[in-house]
């Protein structure tokens, strides 16, 4: 019986949950979720100057955010240090691994001769075969593991096929210091050992590490779990992805109003495809999700393309819905007068989003586009849509009040028919007449159909914002 799918996902909390590293979790998880399998999550905080508190926090908030659940309580490495120092011993005495009592000098001078020889730096072996009665008094060792001197280190990857080290290329590194602290390297193997980890997906950075793990697997006899190296994620002009490509924290994007399930979606095909489909659902996606529909070119991320995704997804979702994502979001910006807006007329946002959703990209766009709804009177008018409030149009307004006024029917077809008859008997056009309306009863230039907007805050709203710019 094969051996039940466990993939992990292991950030390091030294600062915001990038968005690459939540595209590792998402295709970790996907392929959990695709097996039946699970999805464990493993703190990496062993770096403790760097390791901060609200980073793990952020880790948290934004795999939750995303939907990306995790099985079981996560794992903090920290916390294992004392296994992985025993696995060291182990190694140790099964003869994988020694004691190096080198000092920086001597390690420098190698260093220096490395270079010297045209080498890269590495470590020589110096204490590999020395007798420990050699060692010097009272110096803490370091235990080195014993890596192969020759033949080859093969990383079989699902995406990167069959990768090669030279055995030459990898010397004897540190799995455990002279303090007792274990190294990234050993924490790392003996974490998704004990997890029972059957495949690791991450970024093709660790593709050196992985070789350097698999002498530690060997050392212990111990399975070497299934990898996949992916891509990292480059700016859409090849070059590293940088913070104006979009290398944000995930709670950035959730600021900036992008729905998870756009993010999940963007992301997936950011590195992954089925085929040429590129609007899918989360359900989609886990139903499709293999190894070897992963990218081994880079991916370029898109802002264009993710904010398209987005809209889609503003344009499918249930007014409901977003109608929580944009008081949360609100409040997560802090507009506290937004948001008490979006709370008091409720029932108007929520007739009202039909019409604004497919004009919207963003959350915060539907925010804004929404503003016409909880404005408070007078309502203050932009500068564009000022200038169409010349002396004329406000003498026009007047008139188109008084109309209003007057109708039994309060409807969009109503309005629209009285409209028109208004602007023909006074010999303009409708857009002068509407321009004008959307002015003074929006503040803006662009806004839902201005018909609309008179019968989604009503007719009294309507007649008293109106009233506000018409001259007397
Ligand atoms: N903690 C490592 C990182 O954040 C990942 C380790 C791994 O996936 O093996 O880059």
């Amino acid at each position: 019986m094969p051996k039940p799918v466990v993939t992990r996902f292991a950030p390091s909390p030294t600062g915001y949950l990038h968005i690459g590293s939540a595209r590792t979790a998402l295709f970790s998880w996907a392929y959990a979720r695709h097996n039946g399998g699970k999805f464990l999550l493993r703190i990496e905080d062993t770096d403790r100057e760097r390791s901060t508190e609200p980073a793990v926090q952020a880790i948290y908030d934004g795999l939750t955010w995303l939907g990306l659940e995790w099985d079981g309580e996560p794992t903090l490495q920290f916390a294992r240090a004392a296994r992985h120092a025993e696995i060291a011993n182990e190694l140790l005495r099964r003869g994988e691994a020694y004691y190096c009592y080198c000092s920086q000098d001597e390690l420098a001078q190698m260093r220096e001769e490395a270079r010297a020889a045209g080498k890269p730096p590495r470590y020589n072996g110096m204490w590999r075969d020395r007798d420990p009665s050699e060692a010097p008094k009272g110096v803490a060792p370091v235990i080195r593991v014993k890596a192969p001197q020759t033949g080859e280190i093969v990383v079989n990857d699902h995406v990167q096929g069959k990768v090669v080290f030279k055995a030459e290329n990898l010397d004897d590194f540190i799995i455990l210091r002279s303090d007792g602290t274990p190294t990234y390297m050993l924490a790392v193997v003996v974490d998704d050992h004990d997890m029972d980890v059957t495949h690791i997906i991450r970024g093709d950075d660790h593709l050196t590490n992985a070789a350097r793990q698999i002498v530690i697997y060997n050392g212990m006899g111990w399975d070497v779990p299934e990898m996949a190296h992916i891509p990292l994620i480059h700016g859409p002009d090849g070059a590293k992805l940088s913070k104006r490509h979009g290398a944000l924290g995930v709670g950035a994007y959730r600021q900036l109003g992008y729905l998870p399930e756009a993010m999940i979606n963007y992301l997936a095909r950011l590195g992954w495809s089925h085929g040429d489909d590129e609007l899918f659902s989360v359900q989609q996606m886990i139903d499709w999700f293999s190894l070897e529909g992963l990218n081994k070119g880079a991916a370029r991320f898109d802002f264009v393309k993710l904010e398209n995704v987005n809209g889609h997804y503003i344009r499918e979702s249930k007014p409901e819905y977003l109608y929580e994502v944009m008081v949360d979001t609100a409040k997560e910006i802090g507009r506290d007068v937004d948001h008490a807006g979006l709370l008091a007329n409720k029932a108007t946002v929520l007739s009202s989003l039909p019409e604004l959703q497919p004009r919207a990209k963003t959350v915060l766009e539907l925010i804004d586009l929404a503003q016409f709804i909880y404005a408070v009177r007078p309502i203050t008018v932009e500068s564009a849509a000022a200038e169409q409030l010349t002396a004329d149009a406000r003498a026009m307004l007047g008139g188109a009040k008084a109309v209003l006024e007057a109708l039994p029917d309060w409807s969009v077809t109503a309005i629209d028919a009285a409209m028109r008859e208004f602007a023909e008997q006074k010999g303009l056009k409708l857009g002068k007449v509407a321009q004008p309306l959307r002015a003074a009863l929006t503040g803006r230039t662009i806004s839902p159909g201005i018909f609309e907007v008179m019968v989604l805050i009503g007719k009294p709203e309507s007649l008293a914002r109106i009233g506000d710019q018409a001259s007397a």
